[in-house]
């Protein structure tokens, strides 16, 4: 099987599926859902609903590491990571770093198993210290709604399963050749990963865009899994333009690709 794969530098950088989950179109903000189905149908998007999930998969000759873990099957959500990554060749015991863009539970899902054991038994679990610190709050926990609170308690199960290997960092250098950046809004330490090598880069930008379709030509729309719908508003309106001439890869794009480019259109492969 073939998976969207692009060279940069001494690493290669694959986009592998973890299949996808279901979010009803009136979950956006600042666009009519009647509108937002228009769109999707325009584009040719059979289920307007469905939103892909994606894992990146970063090998050098040193390294395997995955960026974010897939729904692993949380609520039924995606759950084909581990055997595409099988497809792709790797093993769960192969890979040694798992960076996460945040920690939803499409996301992190696939970081336990059926049995709620840890999936990855050699991987460093690593992410932003503000997002570690903002699901272990207590305070945060009280505030929540019934549906975040769900995900507050999901998230600390997977924290404790990995606490022996769980790194948070807060500045930019995460990997050698790999650096963080920080895109505030969909959750308090949402990050991109961007791999630098040789001269080349790619940016992973995590939940910048649920709905491509939608969100690219019209960056004001956020979707209510935003903790700071203004500021993801922001974000993505920020990173849509210094994007406007870089690769970029992303986790909800309809099909697990490699390249964003030019701004407000999108070439798969290109
Ligand atoms: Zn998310």
């Amino acid at each position: 099987m073939n998976f969207p794969s692009q060279q940069i530098g001494d690493f290669s950088v694959t986009a592998i599926s973890d299949g996808f989950l279901s979010a009803p179109l009136d979950m956006l903000s600042n666009i009519d859902p009647a509108d937002a189905a228009r769109i999707q149908r325009d584009a040719g998007v059979i289920d307007p609903s469905a939103i892909h999930i994606n894992c990146y998969l970063i090998r050098s000759e040193t390294r395997t590491v995955l960026v974010d873990a897939g729904a692993g099957g949380f609520k039924q959500w995606g759950g084909r990571l581990r055997d595409n990554l099988k497809r792709a060749g790797v093993l769960p015991s192969d890979v040694d770093t798992i960076l996460l863009t945040h920690a939803h539970p499409d996301h992190i899902g696939g970081l336990l198993d059926s049995t709620g054991e840890p999936c990855f038994p050699n991987a460093e679990l690593v992410l932003h210290a503000q997002e570690l610190a903002f699901w272990q709050s207590d305070a945060n926990l009280h505030r929540a709604s019934e549906r975040a609170r769900g995900n507050f308690l999901f998230a600390r199960r997977v924290f404790e399963k990995y606490r022996d290997r769980l790194r948070v960092f807060v500045g930019e250098e995460v990997l050698p050749g790999i650096g963080a950046q920080p895109l505030p809004g969909h959750t308090a330490g949402h990050c991109g990963y961007r791999i630098q090598s040789k001269d080349q880069d790619l940016l992973i930008w995590g939940d910048i865009v649920h709905f491509p379709h939608l969100q690219i030509s019209r960056p004001e729309v956020s979707i209510a899994f935003d903790l700071d719908p203004q500021l993801a508003a922001q974000t993505r309106v920020g990173l849509l333009d210094m994007v406007s001439a870089d690769p970029v890869s992303y986790t909800h794009l309809t099909l697990p690709t490699i390249h964003y480019k030019c701004r407000y259109r999108w070439w798969p492969g290109d």
